[in-house]
């Protein structure tokens, strides 16, 4: 097991693309780290340059201590999951399992040995003489992460290893994965696009925009205080409302309404941007001091709960209402945020 350390790391593709702009990193021993970010934002370079399967443009790789930037794949001692598994499709889940074992000449016996044990781990025992196009997409994937298991590296990295399964699948693999990495404490580096697979599996996270890291934090630090728009704007199943105001005084103007300033800092007059989560807003019928108030135009049922959209002086403002309270279309409504957990953004 080891922490793995990214100093300056910068990745320039031929042809010019900077997908890693001087990103720096540590990733303690035994973390389960999520790396979160739109697509093409350098998740997928980030972490093949950690495995050694792209060759850093500048900065440094270190893991448990040692520099390995200019160490070949194999002799780092970390294991990868890729998106598509990268199974063989020939071969049966034993010898997929065993596959890395081989390549490190462990004898046939052993490795098999090896390969029941991690396999019953899994729970793939009855399935240990098919081979992957016998397999379900959530029983591939098992046998994608049993084989990295197998290797028993100092780290694990995974590039969206859950994002070829269906919903509910995803569901169950992600407690599982969670689950198997307490266990064995190894070291994770987990890649997603899915923000709330990041806010539910990692112990800290990175939200990356464009070959940068936007922020560092636990799920709760990065949901609560997102450190910009960009972070505000892509964290949350349902999108934080980032509006344009202006300083009053104690207070701010937004969509032609009155609302507390939540923080100290910005002067009289500036222009800022405003932030707070649909679900950091109380609903009411009537007016209520400090409240965004409109009409009602779109009411979305999320199960528990219902997404009020309101029109407030023509700019867009939602609210989550709980069961049994949700308004009707045309109805005027009021949305108060909570002052703690509202932000202002200097940024936008
Ligand atoms: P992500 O995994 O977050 O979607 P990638 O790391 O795959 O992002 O890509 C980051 C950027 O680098 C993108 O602009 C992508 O087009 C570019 N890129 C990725 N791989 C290569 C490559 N082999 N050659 C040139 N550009 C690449
Ligand atoms: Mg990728």
């Amino acid at each position: 097991m080891a922490a793995i350390e990214l100093r300056g790391l910068t990745k320039v593709y031929p042809g010019g693309v900077k997908a890693l702009d001087a990103l720096d990193l540590a990733v303690p021993d035994g973390e389960f780290f999520a790396l979160l970010g739109p697509s093409g934002c350098g998740k997928t370079t980030l972490l093949r340059t950690i495995a050694g399967l792209e060759t850093a443009t500048g900065g440094s790789v270190v893991i448990g201590g040692r520099d390995v930037t200019g160490v070949q794949p194999g002799g780092r001692d970390v294991a990868m999951v890729f998106q598509d598994y990268a199974l063989f499709p020939h071969m049966d889940v034993t010898d997929n399992i065993a596959y890395p074992l081989r390549i490190k000449k462990v004898a046939r016996s052993a490795r098999q040995e090896k390969a029941a044990e991690v396999g019953a781990r899994l729970g793939l025992e009855h399935l240990m003489d098919r081979r992957p196009g016998q397999l379900s997409g959530g029983q591939q994937q098992r046998v994608a992460l049993a084989r990295v298991m197998a290797t028993q590296a100092q780290a694990y990295l995974f590039d969206e290893p859950l994002s070829n399964l269906d919903a509910r699948l995803r569901l169950e693999a992600r407690t599982f994965l969670k689950k198997l990495q307490r266990e064995l404490g190894v070291t994770t580096v987990f890649v997603t696009h899915d923000q709330a697979e990041a806010l539910a599996m990692a112990d800290r996270m990175a939200v990356m925009e464009a070959g940068h890291i936007r922020q560092i934090g636990t799920p709760a630090e990065v949901f609560q205080r997102p450190a910009n728009t960009f972070v505000a704007g892509f964290i949350g199943s349902t999108p934080m409302n980032l509006l344009d105001g202006t300083v009053r005084g104690d207070t701010l103007e937004v969509a032609g309404c009155k609302v507390a300033l939540p923080a100290a800092g910005p002067s009289d007059g500036e222009q800022v941007v405003y932030g707070v989560r649909p679900e950091y807003m109380s609903y009411s019928a009537e007016p209520v001091e400090g409240a965004l108030g409109g009409k009602v135009v779109i009411v979305e049922n999320l199960g528990a709960s219902h997404l009020v959209t309101l029109d407030v002086n023509d700019v867009t403002v939602q609210v989550v209402v709980p069961e049994g309270s949700e308004p009707a279309i045309g109805d005027d409504g009021y949305a108060l945020p909570r002052r703690d957990r509202a932000l202002v953004y200097r940024d936008g």
